[in-house]
């Protein structure tokens, strides 16, 4: 049936692959777009983050911006280069940690002349999208005229993560953005949503699940235990935003329990040191545990052996220091940053540990060093791997498979479809197929650029 009500969902970019979330939301003469985030991994993929957008950039009303990680923020400078100039809403704190990822991210890719980067990710076009920026509380009501409500509900997922609540001709749709690993250490839990319309889910873990939350505080003990029984140096590739935050903060309750023993530990991220400033901040939107430990007075993030290394001096000094020592350093994937002269330091020695959190990507040097890999080339020096590799997978940021199943149980009554996106074709298809056996709701993985139609 024909109705001008319905409303267009178009998958820009953000389908069939886990990064670069980049969705167009149409109808009633209104244009927004959800996310425009850069496209990570390998070449070629990346190279369509610079393509035209495919859609016309000047005439979009708003920008909604689910959380501030790099693959849901990072095209913001290159939609102001195309002539944006509507409105940007995001929670309060995703617009403070938005100002300091792509202030770093711009440290990068603006020394990028051949995809014409250093004039599209300017100082100017960052300052311009900050000025375009407003915030919102979760569940303040956004009106905006046409008919149509936008309001933010708390994802669980990093500090300020909001699914996209849209209320339309009494049909509801929600986009997820990514969802949190409920519980977590530190965020409230992802809320539950009874009686949406229409779900446009990410996937990321949509095949696998997680090891048992429970364990994961208990592991990170004994690795911390046994790195000082053995006077070695534990290195800890950390990804800056939220799970360095998570860490400081279990490591913050295990040495003040004396649940382990203090050890000079470095935060040696410039960019996880900042982003941590802006945690310290907003306090109030942290799960009640972490909020009554901060009303004790305790710092959350600052516990006795802690030393923030900001400058590149006092990071090359560390090598200097007695063990035991712990330091955490990014890329999370060991695919850049500090970790990468730390491992050189210190894998070919067997009393050391590196300690891996968080998902390791094809084609990484931490997923070779995951792989167990007797020997990996860094920086054209081949280095033998006799360190111990642990791994803790509980503190990942996202649901596991058993999860996202049991986040569109509680709407599957009312859900007329669900469109499984951001995972891996693999993830998003088993996923869509786990919904429709388990569920009897109607899931389907779209692919990029495809566009649907939301009967409203
Ligand atoms: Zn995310």
């Amino acid at each position: 049936m024909v109705n001008d009500k319905n409303l267009k969902v178009t998958f820009c970019s953000g389908a069939g692959t886990v990064t670069g979330s980049n969705f167009l939301l149409e109808g009633n003469g209104k244009k927004f777009l959800i996310d425009c985030g850069l496209i990570q991994g390998e070449e070629p993929a990346t190279d369509n983050n610079w393509d035209e957008f495919p859609y016309d950039v000047p005439s979009i009303d708003i920008l909604f911006i689910t959380h501030g990680h790099i693959d849901h923020i990072g095209r913001i400078p290159k939609l102001i280069s195309e002539g944006f100039k509507g409105r940007i809403i995001s929670t309060i704190p995703t617009k403070e940690i938005t100002e300091v990822m792509l202030a770093d991210t711009a440290h990068i890719l603006s020394r990028d002349k051949e995809h014409g980067l250093d004039k599209i990710y300017t100082d100017e076009n960052i300052k311009k999208a900050l000025d375009l920026w407003e915030t919102v509380e979760y569940h303040q009501a956004i009106n905006v005229d046409h008919g149509f409500q936008f309001s933010y509900k708390d994802a669980g997922h990093i500090l300020g993560s909001g699914m996209i609540e849209i209320i339309y001709n009494e049909k509801k749709i929600i986009f997820t953005g990514d969802l949190g690993n409920s519980p977590s250490p530190l965020l409230p839990d992802t809320e539950i949503i009874t009686d949406a319309d229409y779900l446009i889910m990410e996937s990321v873990y949509g095949d696998r699940n997680h090891e048992d939350r429970d364990t994961r505080k208990q592991k990170l003990a004994q690795v911390i235990q046994d790195n000082y029984k053995r006077v070695g140096t534990l290195m800890i590739p950390v990804f800056s935003l939220e799970r360095s935050q998570e860490l400081l903060y279990e490591f913050d309750s295990l040495v003040e329990n004396e649940r382990v023993p203090s050890v000079v530990t470095f935060l040696d991220s410039p960019l996880a040191i900042k982003l941590t400033d802006v945690y310290l901040k907003y306090g109030k939107y942290f799960n009640e545990t972490a909020r009554k430990i901060i009303a004790t007075g305790d710092k959350l993030f600052d516990f006795k052996g802690l030393k923030e290394t900001l400058e590149t001096e006092e990071s090359k000094a560390i090598l200097l220091v007695p063990n035991p020592k712990i330091i955490m350093a990014g890329s999370g994937m060991s695919n850049g940053g500090r970790i990468i002269h730390h491992e050189k330091n210190y894998l070919p020695n067997k009393n050391n540990t590196i300690l891996l959190t968080g998902y390791q990507s094809v084609g990484t040097l931490g997923r070779s060093i995951q792989e167990g890999i007797k020997s990996i080339r860094i920086q054209n020096e081949e280095i033998p791997l006799r360190a111990h590799v642990e791994m803790i997978s509980g503190y990942s940021g996202h649901k596991d498979s058993d999860h996202l199943v049991e986040f569109v149980r509680n709407t599957a009554d009312k859900v007329k479809k669900v469109f499984v996106v951001m995972g891996e074709p693999k993830s998003s298809l088993f996923l869509a197929q786990k919904l429709r056996d388990n569920l009897g709701v109607e899931a389907y993985a779209p692919d990029a650029r495809e566009q649907v139609t939301l009967e409203c």
